[in-house]
């Protein structure tokens, strides 16, 4: 077997290395650093990639969610209903702004939020719906959109790990208020710091939350309302200028690992996701087994680094304790069983070849640590 350690991601600049620094030198030459024509320009290109009207930079996609919420009316003792399987910046979003995460179960094909889980969750004080596309895989867009309409209740969608993806053929962030961004560093789209933005057809939601992330100012030194600081700067535009227009090759060479994933992988002891839409765009590559961490082990053993997302549901997190006392059995279940395997643009064939093989020595070959964690 090839010794050389595969590691879960490699954030190094790679091979635009060349473009981002030439775009961080533009910047820097033209002493602009926050809310300028780059954050402008990304803006409107991103619109665009995203297939919205507008778009609207953030400083997280934390605060992304959390300004599309408050923009759409949402606050104070409102209740939003939401995945319990998800970065936990998802429900804290929801916390933010003074309102409170009801979670409902997934649907355990997808490991999205299932939407009549989310319906029998629909309180008097429900106010919007926030399903997460997990993964890169797309929530059911079509149930929510019509849960959304029939119950009179916003729909925002958290597509932090889910860009250029499509439900149905139709982009995430299109069926409802909007959608919801991150390009923290390891996201199909990542700035080389935090950064965020929200996508919106609706030409007045994107003002509100053009003035919400800046201190809530019309004019300069003029807050007409208790805005935050939550706004993009330029260095982290110009990068994502650089990077927008490699998302959708780098996509393609997501699915296709995913497919050779899928062939390698068959007989294998563990599942692997399936895939319920083409418009799915792999962030992560998470298999299930009932023995996570011997395989994990095992897989260490070997030089690979895998991560699991998520080991917690959000609805147990400590920071949730006092929120809502939800049950729900498939996360619990899931993040007992998943384990995400490498899976970026940069991985090689042979690398992917070397994990596969890997997984399918076990449990048969699990070497000594793997064997330990089993018992
Ligand atoms: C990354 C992520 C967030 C938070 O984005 P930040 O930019 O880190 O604030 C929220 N939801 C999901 C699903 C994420 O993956």
């Amino acid at each position: 077997m090839s010794v050389g350690r595969i590691p879960f991601l490699d954030l190094r600049l790679g091979e635009d290395a060349a473009d981002v620094e030439a775009a961080i030198r533009k910047v820097l030459e033209r002493g602009w650093f926050v809310l300028g024509p780059e954050v402008e320009a990304f803006e409107r290109e991103f619109a665009a990639a995203s297939g919205a009207p507008h778009a609207v930079g953030t400083g997280t996609g934390t605060d992304a969610i959390a300004l599309l919420l408050r923009a759409v009316g949402v606050g104070q003792g409102d209740e939003v209903i939401t995945t319990p399987l998800s970065a936990a910046y998802t429900a804290l979003a929801v916390m933010m702004i003074g309102a409170r995460p009801v979670f409902a179960d997934l649907d355990p094909d997808r490991m999205t939020l299932d939407p009549r889980a989310a319906e029998s969750a629909i309180t008097p004080r429900t106010a919007a719906i926030l399903p997460v596309h997990l993964y890169g895989q797309p929530a059911d867009m079509t149930a929510f959109s019509s849960l959304a309409e029939r119950k009179g209740l916003a729909l925002i969608e958290d597509c932090c790990q889910a860009h250029l993806g499509t439900c149905g053929g139709r982009p995430v962030g299109t069926f409802g208020a909007g959608g919801a961004f991150s390009f923290y560093p390891t996201k199909n789209l990542g700035a080389l710091g935090d950064a965020g933005a929200v996508i919106t057809s609706d030409a007045g939601l994107a003002d509100r939350i053009r003035r919400l992330r800046n201190g809530g100012q019309i004019d300069r030194y003029r807050h007409a309302e208790a805005g935050v600081n939550s706004r993009l700067d330029e260095l982290q535009a110009a990068i994502l200028r650089t990077r927008l227009p490699h998302v959708a090759r780098h996509t393609g060479i997501r699915r296709s690992l995913a497919s050779n994933y899928r062939a390698r992988l068959a007989g294998a002891s563990v599942t692997v996701p399936p895939e319920l839409d083409l418009g799915h765009v792999y962030h992560l590559f998470p298999v299930r087994t009932s023995m996570r961490s011997a395989l994990q082990a095992h897989l260490s053993d070997a030089g690979i680094e895998t991560l699991v997302h998520y080991p917690i549901p959000i609805p147990r997190q400590q920071a949730f304790a006092a929120v809502n006392p939800a049950e729900c059995p498939i996360a619990d279940h899931a993040c007992n069983e998943v384990l995400s395997l490498p899976l970026h643009p940069g991985l090689r064939p042979s690398e992917l070849a070397r994990i596969t093989d890997v997984v399918q020595s076990f449990p048969a070959g699990a070497s000594r640590a793997g064997k330990r964690h089993l018992s």
